[in-house]
C-alpha cells in the first residue's frame, strides 16, 4: 500500500494534481473538501453544519473530518493506496490519521508539499471562482480567511511529518505538466 499526502495552501493545485496522480498511480483520492461539498449538495445534517464554517473560510471541526476519513478508509479495504488531499489540516487530524493508518500497517510514505507564492494563490483562487461555482472562491475576504487558517492551523502539519523525515517541498508554479512531472519524480523514488 502506498499512502501519500498532497499538501499546500488553498489554490496551490492540490485538486488538479490529485486527479492526474490518481490516474497514473491507481490510488484512491480522498479529498475532505470534495466529501464535504458532497454532503452539502445532498443537504445532510453534516453538510449543513460544515457549510457554516466553509462559507466563512474557516476549518470544519476536527471530529467531523476525522470521522469522514475513517469511514472512507473502511469503505475502501482493497485500495492500492490513498492520496490525501486537503487532509490532514490540523495537528489533531495528523495524529488521528497516523493512528488509523497504523491499524492498516500502512503509514504515510511521503508528504509532497506544493510551494506557491501568496500573490499567485490569490490570483488563481479568484480566477477559479469565476467558473468553479464555489462560493468560497469568489470573495477575496473569504480567500484571505482560508489562507490565514492555513498559516495558523495547517502549516504545523508539515512540521509534524518533518519529524519523521517525510516532507518534500515541490515547486508549485509553472505549467500543470511541469508540476506533475516534479511530483511523479518524487513518487517514483519511493513507490513500491
Ligand atoms: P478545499 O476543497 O480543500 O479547499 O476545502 C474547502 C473547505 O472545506 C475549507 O476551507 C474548509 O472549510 C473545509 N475543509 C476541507 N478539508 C478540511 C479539513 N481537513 N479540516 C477542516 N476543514 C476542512
Amino acid at each position: 500500500m502506498f499512502n501519500l499526502i498532497l499538501f499546500g495552501p488553498p489554490g496551490s493545485g492540490k485538486g488538479t494534481q490529485s486527479e492526474k496522480l490518481i490516474s497514473r498511480y491507481g490510488l484512491k483520492h480522498l479529498s475532505t473538501g470534495d466529501l464535504l461539498r458532497h454532503e452539502i449538495s445532498h443537504q445532510t445534517e453534516l453538510g449543513r453544519e460544515a457549510q457554516n464554517f466553509m462559507d466563512k473560510g474557516q476549518l470544519v471541526p476536527d471530529e467531523v473530518v476525522i470521522g469522514m476519513i475513517s469511514s472512507a478508509l473502511d469503505e475502501n479495504p482493497g485500495a492500492k493506496g490513498f492520496l490525501f488531499d486537503g487532509f490532514p489540516r490540523t495537528q489533531e487530524q495528523a495524529i488521528a490519521l497516523d493512528k488509523l493508518l497504523k491499524l492498516k500497517k500502512a503509514p504515510i510514505a511521503v508528504m509532497l508539499a506544493l510551494d506557491v507564492s501568496e500573490e499567485e494563490l490569490i490570483k488563481r483562487l479568484l480566477k477559479r471562482g469565476e467558473t468553479s461555482g464555489r462560493s468560497d472562491d469568489d470573495n477575496e475576504q473569504v480567500i484571505r480567511a482560508r489562507i490565514n487558517e492555513y498559516r495558523n492551523k495547517t502549516a504545523v502539519v508539515a512540521d509534524h511529518y518533518k519529524k519523521f523525515d517525510k516532507v518534500v517541498m515541490v515547486k508549485g508554479e509553472g505549467t500543470i505538466e511541469e508540476i506533475f512531472e516534479r511530483l511523479c519524480n518524487e513518487i517514483d523514488k519511493r513507490d513500491k
